[in-house]
């Protein structure tokens, strides 16, 4: 019988709403520029550059609540609150029109950014995987399973001071947009994740500063950095 060389890793999975069965976690992508304001605010111009994607590994996931070390290499690591989308059907070349059928349900997140790392990629033209896709860098709520998501407001606050506050309904790629277009680049699967992007106002975390990103009608997602 076949056995592993090493022990495989554990499955990454996440916490659903009202459930004791968790999420399992396939991968994440994300969305960047996907708020009109946030794209300004970095420097772009949402009218001539549409949204893109990167990807965070799947064992970044954070479950909210949880107390995380400031992370090594950086000086300016940034909160970004998010949206995110739990896929609990796969596909490709998915039909907008019937995009929402692939959505297993949705939490609240925090793309958290090396942004000295990723100024540095950009200056670079170097990929931004170090900035973004580093350990401990997705936290993630717990998952409310719907299809339906009301237009709400997302709100981030640090140490209960509100930094970033948005209506969902300003995505420049709307959830059916997003899933469709990711899936025109890539084979989506059940348990993929989408981090769908950040309006503006990102900024910096310190050492003893609690984050928590609020997505009416979603338990918020939390995390304290030491
Ligand atoms: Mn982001």
């Amino acid at each position: 019988m076949m056995g592993y060389v090493l022990p495989p890793p554990a499955p990454v999975s996440l916490p659903v709403y009202g459930s004791t069965d968790r999420f399992p976690v396939r991968r994440i992508f994300c969305v960047g520029r996907n708020y009109a304001d946030h794209g300004i605010e970095m420097g772009g111009d949402p009218t001539k550059e549409p949204p893109f994607f990167f990807t965070k590994p799947a064992d970044a996931v954070v479950e909210s609540g949880s107390t995380i070390p400031y992370p090594p290499a950086t000086k300016d690591f940034h909160y970004e609150g998010e949206l995110v989308v739990a896929l609990g059907r796969g596909g490709s070349n998915i039909n907008e029109a019937d995009a929402v059928t692939h959505v297993w349900g949705y939490a609240a997140g925090n793309d958290l950014t090396r942004r000295d790392l990723q100024d540095e990629a950009k200056a670079t033209r170097r990929p931004w995987d170090m900035a973004k896709g580093f350990d401990l860098s997705a936290v993630v709520g717990l998952i409310h399973q719907g299809q339906s998501l009301p237009d709400a407001m997302l709100t981030l606050t640090v140490d209960g001071v509100v930094r970033q506050e948005t209506k969902l309904s300003l995505m420049i790629w709307d959830v059916p947009g997003i899933i469709a277009y990711l899936s025109r680049l890539v084979t989506l699967a059940p348990g993929d994740l989408i981090f769908t992007g950040t309006p503006a106002g990102v900024g910096a975390l310190q050492r003893g500063q609690t984050c928590i990103v609020t997505v009416e009608g979603l338990t918020p997602a939390t995390v304290t950095i030491v």
